[in-house]
């Protein structure tokens, strides 16, 4: 038994479907449908058909684009695509041939005529336009379409304007709603200072709960502080309204308070830090602060993704203009595809149900900020951040590799 031939029809209308796959089935032939341009290049694609019929007069993508489009594509070169629609005007039908098309028939289908007409087209029939015509066809055709790309261009522009508007309403939202916590916070802060002071004093007399109540608020006070301060770090940053303190920046000293505040996430985890002495690199130019929470996230994460019995390497080296501070761990690794990625917006990687929110846990989540925010703050410094990792694998950790380029001196 020979294959059928394969017909496809892209038409929108159900009416036109049914009556014109019921009629070429009846025929022998294997129909398939597609609702639009894009479904139809596709299908297209998946069946190679010997004939194509097509709607001229359709959403998004209009038969005679969807024929240019198709004629593009060397499989279809010589496809026979016939037009079919229910505009029966003389231009109609030479805009459709000049755009591609071997023939021209009208909707609805004449059922006593039409396999004939389409086999007919399947033998290699051609209605043909005579070469003035043609061109001159061609003419109107090509200005349409750059007419109609003028429009989708201004529409895209529009939509692309409505989206930036919005997403600069939502990070102002963020903001205010940041600086709103903090407010409160800031008065809880104080109240839980008062509180630890009174808790000592009981210790002292031989009550030790409250001690241990108020530690508690200090801690939950100081995440969320932290959390704060990093959405508001990261819209100040998108917003490129960071600015900068810049004074002399000694790295060994900046290293040495990192890791004093590292100290209470690495009593409770079996990760060995060694630092380099770090002491005779040049003196760079930088914001001291900033500098410091870019080196935070990125030292805390090596801490934090590298698993117990695991080491965290920081070392440094001076080039003729720049010093690069690098930092080794023996942890979890990052895939190469993500490694750009990690250093936008929100990215964190695996899936946020396995999320813990403890900072100091191994594999303990962040809101996807941190690297973003040293990059930001490294970026603003005229220097680097990059990473090098093989592979993401908890069984065998391969470990990762993050270098922080800075200039000595950034230029004007
Ligand atoms: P988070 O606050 O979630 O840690 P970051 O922006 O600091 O966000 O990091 C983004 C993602 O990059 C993390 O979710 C983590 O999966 C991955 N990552 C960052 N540093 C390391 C590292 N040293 N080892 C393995 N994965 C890391």
């Amino acid at each position: 038994m020979t294959d059928k031939i394969k017909i496809l029809y892209i038409e929108d209308n159900l009416a036109n479907q049914k009556l014109v796959q019921r009629v070429l089935q009846r025929h022998g032939y294997n129909v398939f449908i597609a609702n639009d341009g894009f479904e139809g290049i596709s299908l297209a694609r998946k069946e190679t058909p010997q004939l194509i019929l097509m709607d001229i007069n359709l959403p998004t993508m209009d038969g005679k684009q969807i024929t240019t489009r198709l004629r593009s594509i060397a499989r279809f070169e010589k496809t026979p695509i016939v037009a079919l629609t229910a505009n029966t005007s003389p231009d109609s039908r030479s805009q459709a041939l000049a755009a591609g098309c071997n023939g021209f028939l009208t909707k609805p289908i004449n059922v006593a005529v039409f396999p004939t007409q389409v086999k007919s087209f399947l033998e290699g029939h051609v209605d043909e336009l005579s070469k003035g015509e043609e061109s001159e066809q061609l003419k109107i055709y090509a200005q349409q379409l750059v007419t109609k790309l003028e429009n989708k261009i201004k529409e895209l522009q529009g939509a692309n304007h409505q989206l930036r508007e919005l997403d600069r309403m939502k990070s102002d939202f963020i903001v205010l709603v940041s600086h709103e916590l903090r407010t409160p916070l800031t008065l809880i802060n104080g109240y839980s200072f008062l509180l630890k002071d009174r808790a000592q004093k009981a210790r002292d007399n031989g009550d030790a709960q409250l001690l241990h109540v108020a530690e508690g608020l200090t801690k939950g006070i100081d995440r969320l502080s932290q959390v704060i301060n990093e959405i508001i770090s990261v819209s100040r940053i998108a917003a490129g309204t960071l600015d900068l303190a810049v004074g002399p920046v000694r790295v060994s000293k900046l290293i040495e308070e990192v890791m004093h505040n590292q100290k209470e996430v690495l009593s409770k985890r079996d990760v060995n830090v060694k630092i380099d002495d770090l002491s005779e690199l040049p003196i760079i130019r930088g914001d001291a602060a900033q500098l410091k929470i870019s080196f935070e996230n990125v030292i805390g994460n090596a801490i934090k993704y590298t698993p117990d019995q695991g080491s965290v390497h920081i070392s440094g080296r001076a080039l003729s203009d720049a010093v690069v501070i690098t930092i080794e761990d023996t942890g979890i690794g990052i895939p190469i595809e993500e490694q750009r990625r990690i250093f936008e917006q929100f990215h964190i990687l695996g899936s946020i149900q396995n999320h813990s929110t403890s900072k100091s846990n191994f594999k303990g989540g962040g809101l996807g900020l941190g690297l973003p925010i040293a990059k930001g703050i490294i970026d603003a410094h005229q220097g680097r951040i990059w990473v090098e990792s093989d592979r993401r694998d908890t069984e065998n950790p391969p470990g990762s590799i993050f270098h922080i380029l800075l200039p000595i001196r950034q230029t004007e």
